[in-house]
């Protein structure tokens, strides 16, 4: 970064997905980044009809982990607003979608992912850790369950 060019380094363009995130959120941490990318493992397990499955979240009502829940209402059907959403107070980066015909979708934070958000999170460059989970894959961040009832 050449400093003799006067120019304040310009920030990092951010995906549309998490510029939505950052506006309802109110800030673009790790967990809602998580959050998104979870929503979006169950869309693309269980479709996004609105009122066709329910999600159990089980990080609680409590920030920075609770922060999971708003990455979920915007990238699935399900709100707490709807009824979609079921807030399972356990702290755990975890949730489990469910449809009526017993279908269900289990998504859970690796645990290496979890120490490197505790290691790695710095509010001063707070969106360079969101950026690179959102750049991972699905495999490296989580672990899937699939019953297909
Ligand atoms: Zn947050």
């Amino acid at each position: 970064m050449g400093l003799s060019s006067g120019r304040k380094e310009s920030p990092v363009e951010l995906p549309e997905a998490l510029k939505a995130a950052k506006a309802f959120h109110g800030h673009l941490g790790p967990n809602v980044t998580i959050g998104l990318r979870m929503g979006r493992i169950i869309v693309g397990r269980l479709g996004d009809t609105p009122f066709s499955y329910h999600i159990r979240c089980f990080t609680g009502k409590t920030p920075p982990i609770s922060c999971v829940m708003d990455g979920l209402q915007l990238s699935t059907p399900c709100t707490v607003g709807n009824g979609g959403i079921e807030i399972m107070e356990c702290g755990e980066a975890r949730v489990v979608a469910l449809d009526k015909t017993g279908r269900t979708v289990e998504v859970r934070l690796r645990s290496e992912i979890s120490e490197r958000i505790e290691k790695e999170y710095d509010p001063k460059h707070e969106e360079t850790l969101p950026l690179a989970l959102w750049e991972m894959s699905e495999e490296s961040l989580f672990e899937v369950r699939e019953d297909m009832g």
